[in-house]
Protein backbone atom coordinates (compact mmCIF):
# COMPACT_ATOMS: atom_id res chain seq x y z
CA UNK A 1 0.00 0.00 0.00
CA UNK A 2 1.05 3.53 -0.08
CA UNK A 3 4.04 5.17 1.04
CA UNK A 4 4.24 7.61 4.52
CA UNK A 5 6.54 10.05 4.65
CA UNK A 6 9.09 9.71 7.24
CA UNK A 7 9.20 11.45 10.45
CA UNK A 8 5.39 10.58 11.02
CA UNK A 9 4.13 8.65 14.03
CA UNK A 10 4.05 5.55 13.60
CA UNK A 11 0.67 5.18 14.99
CA UNK A 12 -0.81 7.72 12.29
CA UNK A 13 1.33 6.06 9.95
CA UNK A 14 -0.40 2.83 10.09
CA UNK A 15 -3.86 4.76 9.87
CA UNK A 16 -3.17 6.67 7.06
CA UNK A 17 -1.49 3.41 5.52
CA UNK A 18 -5.71 2.05 5.90
CA UNK A 19 -7.13 5.03 4.87
CA UNK A 20 -5.33 5.00 1.55
CA UNK A 21 -7.99 2.31 0.72
CA UNK A 22 -7.73 2.99 -3.14
CA UNK A 23 -4.16 1.11 -2.79
CA UNK A 24 -5.60 -2.20 -2.00
CA UNK A 25 -4.90 -4.93 -3.74
CA UNK A 26 -8.14 -6.07 -5.46
CA UNK A 27 -8.78 -9.56 -6.71
CA UNK A 28 -11.25 -10.43 -9.19
CA UNK A 29 -11.98 -14.59 -9.80
CA UNK A 30 -14.80 -14.77 -12.47
CA UNK A 31 -15.14 -16.91 -16.03
CA UNK A 32 -16.19 -13.95 -18.00
CA UNK A 33 -12.88 -11.89 -18.65
CA UNK A 34 -15.31 -9.32 -19.90
CA UNK A 35 -16.72 -8.57 -16.70
CA UNK A 36 -13.69 -7.89 -14.86
CA UNK A 37 -12.55 -5.74 -17.81
CA UNK A 38 -15.33 -3.62 -17.17
CA UNK A 39 -15.52 -3.85 -13.32
CA UNK A 40 -11.86 -2.60 -13.44
CA UNK A 41 -12.00 0.40 -15.62
CA UNK A 42 -14.61 1.43 -13.71
CA UNK A 43 -12.79 1.00 -9.92
CA UNK A 44 -9.78 2.49 -11.58
CA UNK A 45 -12.12 5.62 -12.59
CA UNK A 46 -12.71 5.70 -9.00
CA UNK A 47 -8.77 5.75 -7.95
CA UNK A 48 -8.19 1.93 -6.89
CA UNK A 49 -4.60 0.80 -9.08
CA UNK A 50 -4.14 -2.94 -7.80
CA UNK A 51 -5.93 -5.53 -9.64
CA UNK A 52 -4.90 -8.95 -10.23
CA UNK A 53 -7.75 -11.20 -12.35
CA UNK A 54 -7.99 -14.67 -12.50
CA UNK A 55 -10.29 -16.18 -14.99
CA UNK A 56 -9.57 -20.30 -14.14
CA UNK A 57 -11.12 -20.88 -10.96
CA UNK A 58 -9.40 -24.17 -10.36
CA UNK A 59 -6.13 -21.32 -9.67
CA UNK A 60 -8.15 -19.62 -7.19
CA UNK A 61 -6.50 -21.05 -3.77
CA UNK A 62 -3.08 -20.77 -4.87
CA UNK A 63 -3.19 -17.17 -6.60
CA UNK A 64 -4.93 -16.50 -3.04
CA UNK A 65 -1.98 -17.60 -0.84
CA UNK A 66 0.39 -16.02 -3.40
CA UNK A 67 -1.38 -12.62 -3.76
CA UNK A 68 -2.85 -12.27 -0.55
CA UNK A 69 -5.21 -9.32 -1.79
CA UNK A 70 -7.18 -7.04 0.31
CA UNK A 71 -10.76 -7.75 -0.91
CA UNK A 72 -11.68 -10.51 -3.55
CA UNK A 73 -14.73 -10.02 -5.99
CA UNK A 74 -15.97 -13.61 -6.72
CA UNK A 75 -17.95 -14.96 -8.97
CA UNK A 76 -20.89 -17.68 -7.87
CA UNK A 77 -21.21 -19.48 -10.96
CA UNK A 78 -18.42 -20.40 -12.73
CA UNK A 79 -17.43 -23.74 -14.52
CA UNK A 80 -15.20 -27.06 -12.72
CA UNK A 81 -14.80 -25.28 -9.28
CA UNK A 82 -17.92 -22.79 -8.37
CA UNK A 83 -17.70 -19.29 -6.13
CA UNK A 84 -19.10 -21.72 -2.88
CA UNK A 85 -16.03 -23.91 -3.62
CA UNK A 86 -13.64 -20.84 -3.31
CA UNK A 87 -15.14 -19.90 -0.09
CA UNK A 88 -15.50 -23.27 1.71
CA UNK A 89 -11.96 -23.61 0.50
CA UNK A 90 -10.74 -20.17 1.63
CA UNK A 91 -12.79 -21.03 5.32
CA UNK A 92 -10.58 -24.02 5.54
CA UNK A 93 -7.16 -22.02 5.78
CA UNK A 94 -6.12 -19.99 8.32
CA UNK A 95 -3.58 -17.39 6.13
CA UNK A 96 -6.81 -17.06 3.74
CA UNK A 97 -9.83 -16.78 6.14
CA UNK A 98 -9.98 -13.05 6.92
CA UNK A 99 -9.79 -12.17 3.15
CA UNK A 100 -13.41 -10.27 2.89
CA UNK A 101 -14.93 -11.63 0.07
CA UNK A 102 -17.63 -10.17 -2.06
CA UNK A 103 -19.97 -12.39 -3.64
CA UNK A 104 -20.77 -11.31 -7.54
CA UNK A 105 -24.24 -13.37 -8.53
CA UNK A 106 -26.38 -13.14 -11.18
CA UNK A 107 -28.56 -15.89 -9.46
CA UNK A 108 -31.30 -13.87 -7.68
CA UNK A 109 -32.57 -16.79 -5.75
CA UNK A 110 -32.27 -16.17 -2.09
CA UNK A 111 -30.44 -20.05 -1.70
CA UNK A 112 -27.71 -19.09 -2.99
CA UNK A 113 -26.95 -15.91 -1.05
CA UNK A 114 -27.80 -17.82 1.79
CA UNK A 115 -25.17 -20.60 1.27
CA UNK A 116 -22.19 -17.79 0.08
CA UNK A 117 -22.90 -15.98 3.48
CA UNK A 118 -23.21 -19.52 5.80
CA UNK A 119 -19.64 -19.76 4.02
CA UNK A 120 -18.81 -16.28 5.14
CA UNK A 121 -19.10 -13.69 2.34
CA UNK A 122 -18.64 -10.42 3.42
CA UNK A 123 -21.25 -8.87 0.98
CA UNK A 124 -23.14 -9.37 -2.19
CA UNK A 125 -23.20 -7.78 -5.38
CA UNK A 126 -26.09 -8.80 -8.21
CA UNK A 127 -24.81 -8.68 -11.46
CA UNK A 128 -25.24 -6.76 -13.66
CA UNK A 129 -22.87 -4.65 -11.44
CA UNK A 130 -24.10 -1.14 -10.85
CA UNK A 131 -20.82 1.19 -10.55
CA UNK A 132 -22.10 2.85 -7.81
CA UNK A 133 -23.19 0.22 -5.34
CA UNK A 134 -20.10 -1.70 -5.81
CA UNK A 135 -17.96 2.00 -5.09
CA UNK A 136 -19.86 1.93 -1.93
CA UNK A 137 -19.51 -1.67 -0.62
CA UNK A 138 -16.08 -1.96 -1.48
CA UNK A 139 -14.77 1.25 0.42
CA UNK A 140 -17.30 -0.37 3.41
CA UNK A 141 -15.80 -4.06 3.25
CA UNK A 142 -12.59 -2.64 2.97
CA UNK A 143 -12.66 -0.11 5.67
CA UNK A 144 -14.00 -2.77 8.11
CA UNK A 145 -11.19 -5.02 7.18
CA UNK A 146 -8.54 -1.97 8.31
CA UNK A 147 -10.21 -1.73 11.21
CA UNK A 148 -10.12 -5.27 11.89
CA UNK A 149 -6.40 -5.72 11.10
CA UNK A 150 -5.62 -2.39 12.84
CA UNK A 151 -6.93 -4.35 16.49
CA UNK A 152 -6.08 -7.83 15.42
CA UNK A 153 -2.39 -7.20 13.92
CA UNK A 154 -1.34 -4.06 15.60
CA UNK A 155 0.51 -3.06 18.70
CA UNK A 156 -1.39 -0.30 20.60
CA UNK A 157 1.17 0.60 22.45
CA UNK A 158 3.77 1.31 19.25
CA UNK A 159 1.25 0.99 16.03
CA UNK A 160 3.94 -1.61 15.05
CA UNK A 161 2.61 -4.50 13.76
CA UNK A 162 2.38 -7.39 16.12
CA UNK A 163 3.75 -11.02 16.96
CA UNK A 164 0.82 -13.13 15.06
CA UNK A 165 0.99 -10.54 11.77
CA UNK A 166 4.86 -10.96 11.98
CA UNK A 167 4.60 -14.68 11.96
CA UNK A 168 1.84 -14.25 9.48
CA UNK A 169 4.37 -12.91 6.84
CA UNK A 170 7.51 -14.66 8.00
CA UNK A 171 5.38 -17.50 7.14
CA UNK A 172 4.04 -16.22 3.87
CA UNK A 173 7.70 -15.40 3.10
CA UNK A 174 9.49 -18.71 3.83
CA UNK A 175 6.44 -20.38 1.35
CA UNK A 176 7.35 -18.30 -1.57
CA UNK A 177 11.35 -19.31 -0.98
CA UNK A 178 10.87 -22.67 -0.38
CA UNK A 179 8.75 -22.95 -3.84
CA UNK A 180 10.94 -20.42 -5.73
CA UNK A 181 14.50 -20.46 -4.20
CA UNK A 182 16.23 -17.69 -1.98
CA UNK A 183 17.20 -16.54 1.22
CA UNK A 184 15.71 -14.27 4.08
CA UNK A 185 17.21 -12.88 7.30
CA UNK A 186 15.01 -12.38 10.72
CA UNK A 187 16.84 -9.58 13.05
CA UNK A 188 15.79 -9.88 16.94
CA UNK A 189 15.67 -6.88 18.61
CA UNK A 190 16.09 -7.02 22.47
CA UNK A 191 16.52 -3.76 24.51
CA UNK A 192 19.27 -4.02 27.06
CA UNK A 193 18.62 -3.47 30.66
CA UNK A 194 14.84 -2.41 29.59
CA UNK A 195 13.53 -3.69 33.39
CA UNK A 196 16.05 -1.63 34.72
CA UNK A 197 15.19 1.21 33.50
CA UNK A 198 11.25 0.71 33.51
CA UNK A 199 11.69 0.33 37.25
CA UNK A 200 13.28 3.63 37.46
CA UNK A 201 11.28 5.62 35.10
CA UNK A 202 7.65 3.66 35.94
CA UNK A 203 5.73 1.89 33.76
CA UNK A 204 4.07 4.77 32.30
CA UNK A 205 7.62 6.30 31.32
CA UNK A 206 9.06 2.84 29.96
CA UNK A 207 5.64 3.05 27.73
CA UNK A 208 6.95 6.47 26.32
CA UNK A 209 10.42 5.03 25.81
CA UNK A 210 9.30 2.17 23.44
CA UNK A 211 6.85 4.23 21.77
CA UNK A 212 10.24 6.91 20.71
CA UNK A 213 12.51 4.23 20.62
CA UNK A 214 9.92 2.02 17.97
CA UNK A 215 9.77 5.48 16.39
CA UNK A 216 13.62 5.86 15.98
CA UNK A 217 13.85 2.53 14.89
CA UNK A 218 11.59 2.87 12.00
CA UNK A 219 12.74 5.97 11.14
CA UNK A 220 16.50 4.99 10.41
CA UNK A 221 15.50 1.71 8.60
CA UNK A 222 13.51 3.61 6.75
CA UNK A 223 15.99 6.39 5.79
CA UNK A 224 18.48 3.86 5.02
CA UNK A 225 16.19 2.70 1.85
CA UNK A 226 16.07 6.16 0.74
CA UNK A 227 20.03 6.61 0.84
CA UNK A 228 20.75 2.96 -0.69
CA UNK A 229 17.72 3.92 -3.65
CA UNK A 230 16.12 0.62 -2.80
CA UNK A 231 13.02 0.64 -3.97
CA UNK A 232 10.71 1.40 -0.72
CA UNK A 233 8.96 -1.33 0.03
CA UNK A 234 8.11 -3.57 2.55
CA UNK A 235 11.59 -3.42 4.89
CA UNK A 236 10.64 -1.16 6.89
CA UNK A 237 7.02 -1.91 7.11
CA UNK A 238 7.92 -5.60 8.76
CA UNK A 239 9.48 -3.88 11.95
CA UNK A 240 7.01 -5.70 15.05
CA UNK A 241 6.85 -5.60 18.12
CA UNK A 242 6.82 -9.15 19.47
CA UNK A 243 6.00 -8.23 23.07
CA UNK A 244 7.63 -6.26 26.24
CA UNK A 245 10.98 -5.14 24.70
CA UNK A 246 11.34 -7.23 22.13
CA UNK A 247 11.11 -6.34 18.16
CA UNK A 248 11.77 -7.91 15.00
CA UNK A 249 11.97 -6.99 11.23
CA UNK A 250 12.58 -9.36 8.63
CA UNK A 251 14.52 -9.20 5.41
CA UNK A 252 12.40 -11.08 3.03
CA UNK A 253 14.43 -10.45 0.01
CA UNK A 254 18.17 -11.22 1.22
CA UNK A 255 19.27 -11.12 -3.34
CA UNK A 256 18.99 -7.43 -3.09
CA UNK A 257 21.53 -5.02 -2.01
CA UNK A 258 20.57 -4.72 1.51
CA UNK A 259 21.90 -7.01 3.59
CA UNK A 260 21.49 -7.99 6.92
CA UNK A 261 24.71 -6.41 8.21
CA UNK A 262 23.36 -2.86 6.73
CA UNK A 263 20.35 -3.01 8.26
CA UNK A 264 21.52 -3.93 11.43
CA UNK A 265 23.88 -1.63 11.28
CA UNK A 266 20.99 1.44 10.75
CA UNK A 267 19.23 -0.17 13.43
CA UNK A 268 22.34 -0.15 16.14
CA UNK A 269 22.51 3.86 15.18
CA UNK A 270 18.90 4.47 15.76
CA UNK A 271 20.29 4.07 19.75
CA UNK A 272 23.11 6.65 19.34
CA UNK A 273 21.35 9.61 20.58
CA UNK A 274 19.63 9.53 24.11
CA UNK A 275 15.68 9.50 24.20
CA UNK A 276 13.46 12.28 25.89
CA UNK A 277 11.12 10.50 28.14
CA UNK A 278 9.30 13.30 30.24
CA UNK A 279 12.33 15.64 29.99
CA UNK A 280 14.44 13.28 31.18
CA UNK A 281 17.24 11.64 29.06
CA UNK A 282 17.66 8.40 28.47
CA UNK A 283 20.31 6.10 26.96
CA UNK A 284 19.41 2.72 25.62
CA UNK A 285 21.18 -0.17 23.44
CA UNK A 286 20.25 -2.86 21.64
CA UNK A 287 21.10 -6.51 21.41
CA UNK A 288 20.42 -8.34 17.83
CA UNK A 289 20.50 -11.75 16.67
CA UNK A 290 20.17 -12.75 12.96
CA UNK A 291 19.36 -15.75 11.95
CA UNK A 292 18.85 -16.65 7.86
CA UNK A 293 16.93 -19.09 6.09
CA UNK A 294 17.63 -21.57 4.82
CA UNK A 295 20.69 -22.42 6.97
CA UNK A 296 19.37 -21.68 10.67
CA UNK A 297 16.31 -23.12 9.87
CA UNK A 298 13.27 -23.87 7.82
CA UNK A 299 10.46 -22.71 9.56
CA UNK A 300 8.94 -19.35 11.20
CA UNK A 301 9.66 -20.50 15.03
CA UNK A 302 12.64 -22.40 14.27
CA UNK A 303 13.79 -18.65 12.71
CA UNK A 304 12.65 -16.95 15.75
CA UNK A 305 14.27 -19.19 18.49
CA UNK A 306 17.44 -19.02 16.49
CA UNK A 307 17.72 -15.29 15.98
CA UNK A 308 16.53 -14.77 19.68
CA UNK A 309 19.27 -17.30 21.07
CA UNK A 310 21.42 -14.59 19.14
CA UNK A 311 20.51 -11.42 20.30
CA UNK A 312 20.43 -12.91 23.89
CA UNK A 313 24.05 -14.27 23.55
CA UNK A 314 24.70 -10.44 22.74
CA UNK A 315 23.24 -9.53 26.02
CA UNK A 316 25.51 -12.05 27.67
CA UNK A 317 28.41 -10.73 26.44
CA UNK A 318 27.12 -6.97 27.55
CA UNK A 319 24.79 -6.10 25.13
CA UNK A 320 24.91 -2.98 22.16
CA UNK A 321 26.10 -5.50 19.66
CA UNK A 322 24.84 -7.87 16.35
CA UNK A 323 25.26 -11.42 16.27
CA UNK A 324 24.80 -14.16 13.46
CA UNK A 325 23.13 -17.47 14.56
CA UNK A 326 25.93 -19.94 14.96
CA UNK A 327 27.20 -23.52 16.49
CA UNK A 328 28.55 -21.16 19.08
CA UNK A 329 25.31 -19.21 19.89
CA UNK A 330 23.18 -22.87 19.77
CA UNK A 331 25.71 -24.68 22.03
CA UNK A 332 25.19 -21.79 24.34
CA UNK A 333 21.68 -21.54 23.95
CA UNK A 334 21.11 -25.44 24.74
CA UNK A 335 23.41 -25.12 27.80
CA UNK A 336 20.42 -22.50 29.12
CA UNK A 337 18.07 -24.65 29.05
CA UNK A 338 19.55 -26.98 30.54
CA UNK A 339 20.48 -25.20 33.12
CA UNK A 340 16.98 -23.81 33.48
CA UNK A 341 15.27 -27.35 33.59
CA UNK A 342 18.39 -28.38 36.02
CA UNK A 343 17.10 -25.36 38.17
CA UNK A 344 13.56 -25.91 38.42
CA UNK A 345 14.65 -29.60 39.63
CA UNK A 346 16.96 -28.19 42.17
CA UNK A 347 14.51 -27.53 44.81
CA UNK A 348 13.14 -31.05 44.47
CA UNK A 349 16.68 -32.74 44.45
CA UNK A 350 18.13 -30.86 47.58
CA UNK A 351 20.97 -29.21 45.41
CA UNK A 352 20.01 -25.63 46.83
CA UNK A 353 21.81 -24.49 50.44
CA UNK A 354 22.16 -21.37 51.79
CA UNK A 355 25.55 -20.08 53.28
CA UNK A 356 25.70 -17.76 56.09
CA UNK A 357 28.00 -14.17 56.27
CA UNK A 358 28.89 -13.00 59.35
CA UNK A 359 28.23 -8.71 59.83
CA UNK A 360 30.40 -7.44 62.30
CA UNK A 361 30.66 -4.64 64.59
CA UNK A 362 33.49 -1.86 63.38
CA UNK A 363 34.01 -1.13 67.54
CA UNK A 364 33.37 -4.02 69.08
CA UNK A 365 34.25 -6.76 66.14
CA UNK A 366 31.22 -8.61 67.94
CA UNK A 367 28.62 -10.59 65.83
CA UNK A 368 25.68 -8.59 65.05
CA UNK A 369 24.20 -10.58 62.40
CA UNK A 370 24.08 -13.15 59.43
CA UNK A 371 23.37 -12.26 56.04
CA UNK A 372 21.98 -15.69 54.08
CA UNK A 373 23.18 -15.96 50.65
CA UNK A 374 22.02 -19.14 48.45
CA UNK A 375 24.13 -21.17 47.02
CA UNK A 376 23.86 -24.28 43.88
CA UNK A 377 25.42 -27.74 44.46
CA UNK A 378 24.87 -28.70 40.67
CA UNK A 379 25.83 -32.05 40.04
CA UNK A 380 27.98 -31.48 37.01
CA UNK A 381 28.96 -28.13 37.19
CA UNK A 382 29.41 -27.71 41.09
CA UNK A 383 28.96 -24.65 43.03
CA UNK A 384 27.26 -22.32 41.01
CA UNK A 385 26.80 -18.14 42.21
CA UNK A 386 23.89 -17.15 42.48
CA UNK A 387 24.73 -14.03 40.60
CA UNK A 388 24.15 -16.22 37.69
CA UNK A 389 21.46 -18.15 38.58
CA UNK A 390 19.25 -15.44 40.12
CA UNK A 391 18.77 -13.61 37.48
CA UNK A 392 18.04 -16.75 35.16
CA UNK A 393 15.12 -17.29 37.89
CA UNK A 394 13.77 -14.38 37.79
CA UNK A 395 13.79 -14.70 33.59
CA UNK A 396 11.68 -18.02 33.72
CA UNK A 397 9.43 -17.11 36.55
CA UNK A 398 11.02 -19.86 38.92
CA UNK A 399 12.06 -16.65 41.43
CA UNK A 400 8.70 -17.32 43.65
CA UNK A 401 9.39 -20.92 44.30
CA UNK A 402 12.82 -20.54 44.92
CA UNK A 403 11.88 -17.33 47.08
CA UNK A 404 9.54 -19.18 48.94
CA UNK A 405 12.16 -21.86 49.61
CA UNK A 406 14.95 -19.28 50.95
CA UNK A 407 12.29 -17.86 53.42
CA UNK A 408 11.34 -21.20 54.84
CA UNK A 409 15.37 -22.59 55.01
CA UNK A 410 16.21 -19.45 56.55
CA UNK A 411 13.12 -19.06 59.20
CA UNK A 412 13.94 -22.84 60.43
CA UNK A 413 17.34 -22.45 60.36
CA UNK A 414 16.77 -19.45 63.00
CA UNK A 415 14.56 -21.45 64.63
CA UNK A 416 17.16 -24.50 65.07
CA UNK A 417 19.31 -21.68 66.29
CA UNK A 418 16.97 -20.13 68.64
CA UNK A 419 16.34 -23.62 70.04
CA UNK A 420 20.57 -23.69 71.44
CA UNK A 421 19.89 -20.21 72.67
CA UNK A 422 22.25 -18.46 69.88
CA UNK A 423 19.76 -15.60 69.74
CA UNK A 424 22.25 -12.43 69.47
CA UNK A 425 22.36 -12.25 66.09
CA UNK A 426 20.18 -10.89 63.45
CA UNK A 427 18.90 -13.20 60.07
CA UNK A 428 19.03 -11.01 57.01
CA UNK A 429 17.75 -12.88 53.54
CA UNK A 430 17.71 -11.05 50.24
CA UNK A 431 14.52 -10.50 48.51
CA UNK A 432 14.21 -9.94 44.83
CA UNK A 433 11.97 -7.47 43.48
CA UNK A 434 9.79 -9.73 41.09
CA UNK A 435 8.95 -11.72 44.44
CA UNK A 436 7.10 -8.19 45.86
CA UNK A 437 5.65 -7.90 42.63
CA UNK A 438 3.91 -10.83 42.53
CA UNK A 439 1.84 -13.08 45.14
CA UNK A 440 1.25 -12.31 49.04
CA UNK A 441 4.67 -12.09 49.81
CA UNK A 442 3.49 -10.34 53.14
CA UNK A 443 1.23 -12.99 54.29
CA UNK A 444 4.13 -15.62 53.75
CA UNK A 445 6.63 -14.04 55.92
CA UNK A 446 4.50 -13.83 58.47
CA UNK A 447 3.27 -17.57 58.33
CA UNK A 448 6.85 -19.02 58.08
CA UNK A 449 7.90 -16.43 61.45
CA UNK A 450 4.38 -17.99 62.83
CA UNK A 451 5.03 -21.32 62.29
CA UNK A 452 8.69 -21.41 63.15
CA UNK A 453 7.66 -19.87 66.51
CA UNK A 454 11.18 -17.12 66.11
CA UNK A 455 11.13 -13.45 67.22
CA UNK A 456 9.96 -11.10 63.82
CA UNK A 457 12.83 -8.67 64.53
CA UNK A 458 15.68 -11.55 64.04
CA UNK A 459 14.59 -11.49 60.85
CA UNK A 460 15.89 -8.52 58.24
CA UNK A 461 14.80 -8.81 54.27
CA UNK A 462 17.19 -6.88 51.98
CA UNK A 463 15.42 -5.42 49.11
CA UNK A 464 17.72 -3.69 46.00
CA UNK A 465 17.08 -0.02 46.04
CA UNK A 466 15.49 -0.04 42.30
CA UNK A 467 12.43 -1.84 43.70
CA UNK A 468 12.25 1.15 46.22
CA UNK A 469 12.13 3.20 42.98
CA UNK A 470 9.50 1.39 41.20
CA UNK A 471 6.94 3.91 40.68
CA UNK A 472 4.12 1.83 39.47
CA UNK A 473 3.95 -0.11 42.66
CA UNK A 474 2.48 1.09 45.59
CA UNK A 475 5.64 0.09 47.47
CA UNK A 476 5.07 2.39 50.45
CA UNK A 477 2.24 0.38 51.47
CA UNK A 478 3.64 -2.97 50.76
CA UNK A 479 6.94 -2.30 52.92
CA UNK A 480 4.43 -0.79 55.59
CA UNK A 481 2.28 -4.10 55.26
CA UNK A 482 5.66 -6.39 55.46
CA UNK A 483 7.24 -3.77 58.55
CA UNK A 484 4.10 -4.51 60.90
CA UNK A 485 5.06 -8.15 60.93
CA UNK A 486 7.66 -6.82 62.87
CA UNK A 487 10.98 -7.86 59.92
CA UNK A 488 13.53 -4.89 59.61
CA UNK A 489 14.11 -3.72 56.25
CA UNK A 490 17.00 -3.21 54.53
CA UNK A 491 18.24 -1.17 51.20
CA UNK A 492 20.57 -3.18 49.51
CA UNK A 493 23.16 -2.26 46.85
CA UNK A 494 22.60 1.28 47.95
CA UNK A 495 24.33 4.02 45.82
CA UNK A 496 24.02 1.52 42.37
CA UNK A 497 20.33 2.83 41.54
CA UNK A 498 19.20 5.79 40.69
CA UNK A 499 18.08 7.61 44.05
CA UNK A 500 15.53 9.53 44.83
CA UNK A 501 16.37 10.45 48.67
CA UNK A 502 13.01 12.49 48.98
CA UNK A 503 11.52 8.94 48.07
CA UNK A 504 13.56 6.90 50.06
CA UNK A 505 12.43 9.20 53.02
CA UNK A 506 8.63 8.26 52.93
CA UNK A 507 9.79 4.32 53.10
CA UNK A 508 10.05 2.38 56.47
CA UNK A 509 13.51 0.84 56.41
CA UNK A 510 16.04 0.39 59.11
CA UNK A 511 19.22 -0.11 57.28
CA UNK A 512 21.21 0.69 54.28
CA UNK A 513 23.96 -1.63 52.82
CA UNK A 514 27.13 0.51 51.42
CA UNK A 515 27.36 -1.03 47.78
CA UNK A 516 31.00 -2.69 47.74
CA UNK A 517 31.97 -1.10 44.34
CA UNK A 518 32.25 2.22 46.44
CA UNK A 519 34.83 0.84 48.91
CA UNK A 520 36.77 -0.84 46.97
CA UNK A 521 39.99 1.58 47.08
CA UNK A 522 39.11 3.61 49.83
CA UNK A 523 41.20 5.22 51.66
CA UNK A 524 42.81 5.76 48.73
CA UNK A 525 40.42 7.27 46.26
CA UNK A 526 39.20 10.39 47.18
CA UNK A 527 36.39 10.33 45.63
CA UNK A 528 34.90 7.33 47.36
CA UNK A 529 35.72 8.55 50.50
CA UNK A 530 33.80 11.47 49.84
CA UNK A 531 30.14 9.55 48.53
CA UNK A 532 30.84 7.30 51.42
CA UNK A 533 30.69 10.16 54.09
CA UNK A 534 27.70 11.60 52.20
CA UNK A 535 26.16 8.49 52.51
CA UNK A 536 26.87 7.83 56.01
CA UNK A 537 25.45 11.41 57.13
CA UNK A 538 22.25 10.86 54.88
CA UNK A 539 21.62 7.48 56.27
CA UNK A 540 21.92 9.59 60.16
CA UNK A 541 19.76 11.96 59.20
CA UNK A 542 17.23 9.61 57.91
CA UNK A 543 18.07 7.22 61.24
CA UNK A 544 19.32 4.34 59.31
CA UNK A 545 21.62 1.68 60.45
CA UNK A 546 24.83 1.67 58.04
CA UNK A 547 26.10 -1.32 56.71
CA UNK A 548 29.43 -1.74 54.12
CA UNK A 549 29.77 -4.51 52.28
CA UNK A 550 32.36 -6.06 50.64
CA UNK A 551 35.53 -4.69 53.01
CA UNK A 552 38.43 -7.57 52.63
CA UNK A 553 41.34 -5.18 53.82
CA UNK A 554 42.07 -3.88 57.65
CA UNK A 555 42.58 0.04 55.84
CA UNK A 556 39.37 0.06 54.24
CA UNK A 557 38.09 -1.27 57.82
CA UNK A 558 39.96 1.35 59.47
CA UNK A 559 38.78 4.17 57.09
CA UNK A 560 34.87 3.09 57.70
CA UNK A 561 35.62 2.87 61.64
CA UNK A 562 36.97 6.39 61.26
CA UNK A 563 33.60 7.57 59.22
CA UNK A 564 31.21 6.11 62.08
CA UNK A 565 29.99 3.15 59.85
CA UNK A 566 29.25 1.00 62.66
CA UNK A 567 28.45 -2.75 60.64
CA UNK A 568 30.45 -4.07 58.24
CA UNK A 569 30.35 -7.68 56.09
CA UNK A 570 33.37 -8.70 54.15
CA UNK A 571 35.78 -11.47 53.76
CA UNK A 572 38.02 -9.61 55.83
CA UNK A 573 36.17 -11.03 58.62
CA UNK A 574 34.72 -13.91 56.79
CA UNK A 575 33.48 -15.62 53.49
CA UNK A 576 29.80 -16.77 53.50
CA UNK A 577 29.77 -20.37 55.01
CA UNK A 578 27.71 -23.29 54.99
CA UNK A 579 25.86 -24.36 58.29
CA UNK A 580 28.36 -26.21 60.26
CA UNK A 581 31.00 -23.93 59.03
CA UNK A 582 29.32 -20.72 60.47
CA UNK A 583 28.50 -23.18 63.74
CA UNK A 584 31.87 -23.59 64.47
CA UNK A 585 32.82 -19.99 63.62
CA UNK A 586 30.08 -18.74 66.26
CA UNK A 587 31.45 -21.07 69.06
CA UNK A 588 34.83 -20.17 68.43
CA UNK A 589 33.80 -16.58 69.11
CA UNK A 590 31.98 -17.29 72.24
CA UNK A 591 34.84 -19.62 73.20
P1 LIG B 1 24.31 -9.20 47.62
O1 LIG B 1 22.99 -9.28 48.28
O2 LIG B 1 24.83 -7.82 47.40
O3 LIG B 1 25.29 -10.06 48.45
C1 LIG B 1 26.62 -9.71 48.71
C2 LIG B 1 27.55 -10.43 47.82
O4 LIG B 1 28.86 -9.96 48.02
C3 LIG B 1 27.58 -11.93 48.05
O5 LIG B 1 27.80 -12.57 46.82
C4 LIG B 1 28.79 -12.05 48.97
O6 LIG B 1 29.36 -13.35 48.95
C5 LIG B 1 29.72 -11.05 48.34
N1 LIG B 1 30.73 -10.56 49.27
C6 LIG B 1 30.62 -10.38 50.59
N2 LIG B 1 31.77 -9.90 51.09
C7 LIG B 1 32.62 -9.78 50.06
C8 LIG B 1 33.99 -9.33 49.94
O7 LIG B 1 34.63 -8.94 50.89
N3 LIG B 1 34.52 -9.34 48.70
C9 LIG B 1 33.84 -9.76 47.62
N4 LIG B 1 34.43 -9.77 46.43
N5 LIG B 1 32.55 -10.18 47.69
C10 LIG B 1 31.96 -10.18 48.91
P2 LIG B 1 27.02 -13.86 46.41
O8 LIG B 1 26.78 -14.73 47.60
O9 LIG B 1 27.70 -14.45 45.23
O10 LIG B 1 25.62 -13.29 45.98
C11 LIG B 1 25.50 -12.46 44.87
C12 LIG B 1 24.14 -11.84 44.80
O11 LIG B 1 23.14 -12.83 44.55
C13 LIG B 1 23.70 -11.18 46.08
O12 LIG B 1 24.26 -9.92 46.17
C14 LIG B 1 22.22 -11.16 45.92
O13 LIG B 1 21.83 -10.07 45.12
C15 LIG B 1 21.96 -12.43 45.16
N6 LIG B 1 21.50 -13.45 46.12
C16 LIG B 1 22.22 -14.27 46.91
N7 LIG B 1 21.42 -15.08 47.62
C17 LIG B 1 20.16 -14.75 47.30
C18 LIG B 1 18.87 -15.22 47.71
O14 LIG B 1 18.71 -16.09 48.58
N8 LIG B 1 17.78 -14.65 47.12
C19 LIG B 1 17.90 -13.66 46.19
N9 LIG B 1 16.78 -13.13 45.65
N10 LIG B 1 19.09 -13.17 45.80
C20 LIG B 1 20.21 -13.71 46.35
CA1 LIG C 1 22.16 -8.64 50.08
CA1 LIG D 1 24.47 -5.94 48.39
Amino acid sequence: MGLATPNQDPQQEIVDHYIQLKNALIMMVDDEPIMMELVQAFLESEGYSRFTTLEDSRKAIESLQDQRPDVLLLDLNMPHVDGFDILEAMRAQKQLKHIPVIVLTSANDPASKLKALELGATDFLAKPVDPSELALRLRNTLTVKAYQDQLAYYDSLTGLPNRKLFLDRLEWALNRLQRDGGALAVVDICLDRFKYVNQSLGIKGGDILLQKVSARMLEHVRQGDVISKVPIDDLWRSLSRLGGDEFSILLDDMSRSENAENVVARLKSAFDKPFNVDGQEVSISASMGISVYPDDGDDADVLLKNAGAASAFVKKQGGNGYQFFSDEVEARSKERMQLEADLRKAIGRSELEMYYQPKVNTKTEALTGVEALIRWNHPQRGIISPAEFIPLAEEIGFIHSLGDWVILTVCRQTKLWQDKGWNDFTVSLNVSPQQLLNGDIVSFVAGAIKNNQIPADRLVLELTESLAMDKGLDILDLLKRLRATGVGLSIDDFGTGYSNLGYLKQLPFDELKIDRSFLMNIPTDQDEVAIITAIVAMARSLGLKVVAEGVEELPQLECLRLFDVETIQGYYFSKPMPVPGFERYYLDLKA
